[in-house]
């Protein structure tokens, strides 16, 4: 847990392109931008995967969405549309092992959803 690498953006032991935070959630540009806009969305607390929330982290998983809306208006991608994307474990490609949303848009995406 002490070297998660969003962890490490949470405390702002590592830099990050932070575009939302509250006390609870935090979002930030991701580094590899698969899209025009590709941001991050993520608990501060450590999750490690979908499989992990629990009943306690209904709440915040909640807030994600209203969060993701909030940050679609301010990127201008409200209107058009955006895909939210979450990876879990090995075959669902998960690299980093911190629950994360990803917020993808600024273009018309293909109708891929598996690679
Ligand atoms: P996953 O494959 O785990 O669903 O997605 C991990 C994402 O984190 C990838 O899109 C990758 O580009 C992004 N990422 C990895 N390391 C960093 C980093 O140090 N900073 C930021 N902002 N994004 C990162
Ligand atoms: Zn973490």
């Amino acid at each position: 847990m002490n070297d998660c690498l969003f962890c490490k953006i949470i405390k702002k032991e590592m830099p990050s392109n932070i575009v939302y935070e509250d006390e609870e959630i935090i979002a930030f540009k991701d580094i590899n931008p698969a899209a025009p806009i590709h941001i991050l969305v993520i608990p501060k607390k450590h999750i490690e995967k979908v499989t992990d929330i629990n009943t306690e982290d209904e709440a915040v998983v909640g807030k994600i969405y209203t969060v993701i809306n909030k940050i679609a208006k301010e990127q201008g991608i409200y209107e058009k549309g955006f895909r939210v994307i979450i990876n879990c474990g090995e075959d669902g490609g998960q690299q980093v092992k911190h629950l994360h949303f990803h917020l993808l848009g600024g273009k018309k995406l293909g109708p891929k959803i598996v690679g």
